[in-house]
C-alpha cells in the first residue's frame, strides 16, 4: 500500500479486493439499470447479500456519472455509493467529463452523509474499457479539487484488484506528488 497527502486527504493506493474494505462507504462501479451485474459490481453483491440488490434496484436507472447511496448490508462497509460511470467508444462522447462526475458526485455524497472514509475501484476500466492512463488522470484531478473543500471526508483509497493497475496508479500519482 501507498499513502500519500493531497493537501489534508489522505490517499492510499492498494491492491486489494474492496468488499473487504472496512471504510465507511464502498463504491459500486454500476450500470445505469442498476441491475447487479459482473466485475465489481457482483462481487459486491456476493459479498453484500441479497438485500443490497433489492435496494439497488429500487434506485435504478440512474444517468450516467450520477451516484447513489444504499446500505451496505452484510458488507463491513455501512454504505454503498453506487455509480454508473461511461462506457468508452472514442472519447468523443463526453466520456472524461462522465468518469470525473462519477468520481465527484460519489465523493459528495459521502460529504453529504458526513462519512469520514470511502474506497474506490477504478470505475469504466474493466468492461467499459475506458483506458486506463487516461482514466487514473482523472481520477487524480478529480481527487485534487475535492481535497480544496472535503467536507468530513478525511480518507480515501483506491482499492486496485490487479497488480498492473495498481502499479499504474502508484505510478502516476507518485509523479504528481
Ligand atoms: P466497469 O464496468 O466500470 O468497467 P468492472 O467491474 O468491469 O467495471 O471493472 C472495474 C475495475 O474493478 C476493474 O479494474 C476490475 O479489475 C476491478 N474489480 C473487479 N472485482 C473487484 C473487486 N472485488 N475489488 C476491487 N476491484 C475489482
Amino acid at each position: 500500500m501507498k499513502t500519500l497527502l493531497l493537501n489534508s486527504l489522505e490517499i492510499n493506493i492498494k491492491q486489494s479486493d474492496i468488499t473487504k474494505e472496512t471504510t465507511d462507504a464502498i463504491v459500486n462501479a454500476a450500470n445505469k439499470e442498476m441491475i447487479p451485474g459482473g466485475g465489481v459490481d457482483g462481487a459486491i453483491n456476493r459479498a453484500a447479500g441479497p438485500d443490497l440488490g433489492s435496494a439497488q434496484r429500487k434506485l435504478g436507472p440512474i444517468e450516467t456519472g450520477e451516484a447513489v447511496i444504499t446500505a451496505g448490508f452484510a458488507l463491513p462497509a455501512k454504505y454503498v455509493i453506487h455509480t454508473a460511470g461511461p462506457i468508452w467508444h472514442d472519447g468523443a462522447n463526453d466520456e472524461e467529463h462522465e468518469l470525473a462526475a462519477s468520481y465527484l458526485n460519489s465523493l459528495n455524497l459521502a460529504k453529504e452523509h458526513k462519512l469520514t472514509s470511502i474506497s474506490f475501484p477504478a470505475i469504466s476500466t474493466g468492461v467499459y474499457h475506458f483506458p486506463l492512463d487516461l482514466a487514473v488522470k482523472i481520477v487524480f484531478e478529480t481527487l485534487t479539487e475535492f481535497s480544496q473543500n472535503p467536507g468530513t471526508v478525511q480518507v480515501i483509497n483506491l482499492v486496485n484488484f490487479d497488480s498492473k493497475t495498481n502499479v499504474v496508479y502508484e505510478k502516476y500519482f507518485a509523479m504528481k506528488l
